[in-house]
């Protein structure tokens, strides 16, 4: 099997993460039926028993070798905040001292609720309106620093903490793609998590062959693009990843993923007060995605500390979406969430994803 995460010097491998197969290979190392694997997989992420000597469907003698060996150890947080919206932001310390947040992000009148996770412990990609962009990217989560995010919050809120997961947090989800891969699968096996793809949604500053990558993945999750502007030259002075991911080859992309998922992509497009919000750019929008199937999530930009964008006025927002909406497929309009908070890395437009 492949290394396994150890908890600091001479600790014990965590399991937490491991896959399916990798838990069967672990038991085939053991001398052990690799079905045990399974047994396993299900008792760490559908039941989420930490507990080795709990596993009652294991042999005694395996359980006590797992026991001697082996840990499950989940994430900590460091810190809660509490929005007066009821938005629940969690920052967790990882093994190595670095910092991570996870938002969970309810929908009033409703059951639903979404939980942002971060798939990056900073980000590489440098977005000029992104507090995590300031940061530069210290290193890719691993399977378990991501699903345990999951697991730590229904631990805390109950099985019913969140009805989606969306790759928003901190982070480029398809710049840590095989680990993000790997959590999907966790999230929507059946003795994983059992959730519904669709109710998956992997948020990308727009890594184009990444995109494609992902649509030939199979996994039937929800795709959000973070646009925030209808031409090349206006991207490039937001999001320098831009320069090297230009426009008409995000837009192929995006109707390459749709082709092949059969899903409507969603269009994330936070609006800054004089940048991007003109009828210039509503006309630039509407030509831009005519033809292709999406979904475009209009958000007002959460103020960062520092940073040189400002936050336009309710009315330009809606007046926005009002002009946009003749000449595109679908439009929504929302407030962000969990402003008093910070819960903002730029993309915290989960809300909006709970709308379809
Ligand atoms: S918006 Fe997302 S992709 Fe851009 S810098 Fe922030 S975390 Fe990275």
């Amino acid at each position: 099997m492949g290394l396994l995460p150890y908890i600091g010097a001479m600790r014990k491998p965590n399991l937490l993460g491991q896959s399916e197969k990798q838990l069967q290979e672990l038991m085939k190392s053991l001398g052990q039926n690799s079905f045990h694997g399974g047994q396993l997989f299900k008792w760490l992420y559908k039941i989420r028993e930490e507990d080795f000597n709990m596993m009652t469907d294991l042999s005694l003698n395996l359980r006590k070798q797992l026991d001697s060996d082996y840990t499950v150890e989940q994430l900590k947080e460091s810190q809660t905040a509490i929005s007066t919206d009821g938005t629940i932001k969690y920052a967790f310390t990882l093994e190595d001292g670095l910092p991570i947040e996870t938002v969970l992000i309810p929908v009033h009148d409703s059951e639903k609720a979404a939980l942002c996770v971060s798939s990056q412990a900073g980000c590489a990609l440098a977005c000029k309106f992104c507090a995590t962009g300031t940061m530069g990217l210290k290193r890719d989560l691993t399977v378990g620093e991501i699903i345990g995010q999951l697991m730590r919050v229904r631990d805390l809120k109950g099985e019913n903490a969140f009805s989606n997961v969306v790759f928003m947090g901190m982070g480029e989800p398809l710049n840590n793609f095989d680990n993000m891969v790997e959590t999907l699968k966790i999230i929507t096996a059946h003795n994983g998590f059992n959730m519904a793809g669709r109710r998956v949604t992997v948020s990308t500053s727009g890594i184009s062959p990444k995109i494609k990558k992902l649509a030939d993945a199979g996994l039937k999750c929800r795709l959000a693009v973070s646009l925030h502007a209808a031409t090349q030259e206006k991207r490039e002075k937001i999001m320098p990843v831009a320069q090297t991911f230009k426009l008409d080859k995000l837009m192929e992309a995006i109707k390459y993923y749709g082709v092949q998922t059969g899903e409507r992509v969603t269009l994330e497009y936070i609006l800054f007060d004089g940048f991007n919000d003109s009828m210039e750019d509503v006309k630039a929008l509407g030509a831009l995605v005519r033809g292709i199937p999406c979904m475009i999530n209009i958000l007002a930009y959460n103020p960062v500390d520092g940073l040189d964008f400002n936050r336009p006025t309710d009315e330009k927002v809606d007046w926005f979406g009002r002009k946009l909406l003749p000449h595109v497929p679908a439009v929504t309009v929302r407030k962000s969430r969990g402003q008093d908070i910070d819960a903002a890395c730029g993309q915290l437009a989960a809300k909006q994803i709970l709308g379809r």
